[in-house]
């Protein structure tokens, strides 16, 4: 069923065109016509799923802001575990939100910056995304109010509960009306998740897509057996020779990160590290600029591999492999998204071999190894 048979408003309809998203992804084909009519819905699907678009196109189909909001009632609220996964759904509310007739007045708050600013933007606002901590902040500053709330989203709630969020979501559920809309993704569906459910939705839909993790066929895999010393070389060898322009490197830890995004630079190869210890600026503009093509390379230890979406990323280098398969999985799978092929390139040195082969019948597969060491590097 094509997207305009779902209910959309017929301005998004245009949008999606444009997009060149030429029909929904089979989790916006069972949630878009749900959520239009007023269900409460649980989607388990995973970052790469298409869940965002699945609830922002109904959400801004539907949504009915109050006239006059001078109470900085929200309407919309969407609570996300990550600074990172808020910016990201923003930019896709707000890439809908600016064809629609009227727009709406659509803000992120999350921790990690400074609060005062992040007040003021919520003069007004209809649609919220929120991590749980600074949202109970601002609350109980009386910079909004949840009280009017209409439409309630739980994004990656197994992600939230992982991270210790459970009594702040408690306390977010006590402060909502009664009456309102549900609904909550989830890429597993623990006993956890399973408790948060019961306290929220009501006879939900259930839509459950097939993880990514489970289909892995679209990314083709290559992988060096190769000395720690001579993976510098290697890699450099690689970006240039097959004139790579947007590739995502893992390691192990910041310190390898830094260092192989330093030695890059040194080859006059664009690169910069990001985590946990880089601040929030630095980390949301190296995204920002990897996103948009103007940076080449980013290397990232795995606080990245999971929950990030990068558009049509052609390219993931393994430079170290990481401590668990599910990691690997969750690191490759940033390629090969969205029905776009994309490659995984893995360096395994002999420390790692036995491990890399734990890897393989995790995943069901052999890989075949080059032997990197022999290879004429220019
Ligand atoms: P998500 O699971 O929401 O993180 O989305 C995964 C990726 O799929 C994003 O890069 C979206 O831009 C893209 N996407 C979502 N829906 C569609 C669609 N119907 N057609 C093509 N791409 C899509």
């Amino acid at each position: 069923m094509p997207f305009s048979k779902l209910g959309l408003a017929l301005s998004l309809n245009q949008k999606l065109i444009d997009k060149k998203y030429s029909k929904p992804f089979p989790i916006q084909q069972q949630a878009i016509p749900a959520i239009i009519k007023g269900k409460d819905l649980l989607g388990i699907a995973q970052t790469g799923s298409g869940k965002t678009a699945s609830y922002v196109l109904p959400i801004l189909s539907i949504i009915k802001p109050e006239k006059d909001n001078k109470n900085r009632d929200v309407n919309a609220l969407i609570l996300v575990p990550t600074r990172e996964l808020a910016g990201q759904v923003q930019e896709v509310f707000k890439e809908f939100n600016f064809c629609l007739k009227s727009p709406l007045n659509i803000n992120a708050v999350f921790g990690g910056v400074s609060i005062n600013p992040q007040m003021k933007g919520l003069f007004g606002v209809n649609i919220l995304i929120a991590t749980p901590g600074r949202l109970l902040e601002l609350i109980r500053a009386n910079a909004l109010s949840l009280s009017k709330l209409k439409h309630l989203v739980i994004d990656e709630a197994d992600k939230m509960l992982n991270l210790g969020f459970k009594e702040e979501m408690d306390e977010i559920i006590k402060l909502l009306p009664e009456k309102r809309q549900n609904l909550l993704f989830s890429a597993t569906l623990s006993d956890k998740v399973k408790e948060i459910n019961q306290l929220v939705l009501n006879k939900p839909i259930i839509v459950k897509i097939k993880p990514r993790d489970e289909n892995l066929d679209l990314i083709k895999h290559e992988a060096y057996f190769i000395q720690d010393d001579n993976k510098g070389p290697l890699l450099r060898h690689l970006i240039v020779s097959e004139k790579m322009q947007q590739v995502l490197i893992f390691t192990s830890s910041k310190f390898k990160a830094d260092s192989v995004a330093a030695k890059l630079r040194k080859h006059e190869i664009q690169a910069t590290s990001i985590h946990g210890e880089k601040s929030q600026g630095s980390r949301t503009e190296s995204l920002r600029k990897f996103k948009d093509g103007s940076l080449r390379v980013l290397v990232a230890t795995d606080l990245l591999a999971r929950g990030i979406d990068i558009e049509f990323l052609p390219i993931v280098v393994n430079y170290e492999l990481p401590r668990s398969p599910k990691d690997f999985i969750h690191r490759i799978g940033r390629t090969g998204r969205a029905e776009n092929p994309g490659k995984a390139i893995t360096f395994v040195s002999e420390d790692e071999e036995h491990h890399f082969k734990i890897i393989q019948k995790k995943m069901d597969k052999v890989i075949k190894l080059i032997d990197g060491d022999r290879l004429e590097l220019i």
